[in-house]
């Protein structure tokens, strides 16, 4: 299969500004010499996963080249969830920004640091969303993600108006 991203990045947020969060830590992957932002999914607001007793999150997928390797990517998503904020308490708790890396080419990895692809992005419909947007016909655990999509509740999952959202994204 041909396509144009090298790695795809998961963002989400629940705390303060979220749109804001997910636009500054885009602004931060942009920045990086080595990482170019090629597609943007769209914005989603979210019911909680996991730990449900947590406000709503806003989740969005970018589509990524970069010459770094999958540690390094992930090394760097880790310092903009620092320079962000990001304080870690309990698993799947409330987090100002959460940056996973969902699939980088076609490694397949099971190391705790870094397990490629994601091992849950099947079960959660608030990832599969916005990835189908960019890479609907991506392959996960033999099947698209288009299929994947149309197999999971996705009632919790409403994308956000682009007109009421752009400006604040910036
Ligand atoms: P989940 O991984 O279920 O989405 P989470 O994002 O809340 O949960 P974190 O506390 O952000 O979990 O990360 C826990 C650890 O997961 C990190 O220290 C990181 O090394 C590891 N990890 C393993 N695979 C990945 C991956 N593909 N992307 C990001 N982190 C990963
Ligand atoms: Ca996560
Ligand atoms: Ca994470």
């Amino acid at each position: 299969m041909t396509r144009s991203f090298d790695a795809i990045i998961a963002l989400g947020s629940n705390m303060g500004d979220k749109i804001g969060a997910l636009g500054r830590a885009t602004a931060l992957l942009e920045a990086h010499g080595e990482i170019d932002v090629l597609n943007r999914s769209n914005l989603y607001r979210t019911d909680a996963w996991g730990e449900e007793d947590q406000d709503w999150f806003v989740n969005a997928c970018l589509g990524v080249a970069t010459t770094l390797s999958p540690l390094e990517l992930l090394h760097f998503c880790q310092d903009i969830e620092n320079e962000l904020g990001r304080v870690r308490e309990k698993r799947w708790g409330p987090r100002v920004i959460d940056l996973d890396v969902l699939v980088y080419k076609d490694i397949a990895q099971s190391d705790a640091e870094l397990t490629l692809p994601h091992p849950r992005i099947t079960e959660r419909a608030f990832v599969l969303v916005p990835l189908n947007d960019i890479a609907p016909k991506l392959v996960i655990k033999g099947k698209a993600v288009c299929a994947w999509v149309q197999e999971i509740d996705t009632s919790g999952i409403l994308e956000l108006d682009p007109f009421k959202t752009s400006e604040k994204a910036k």
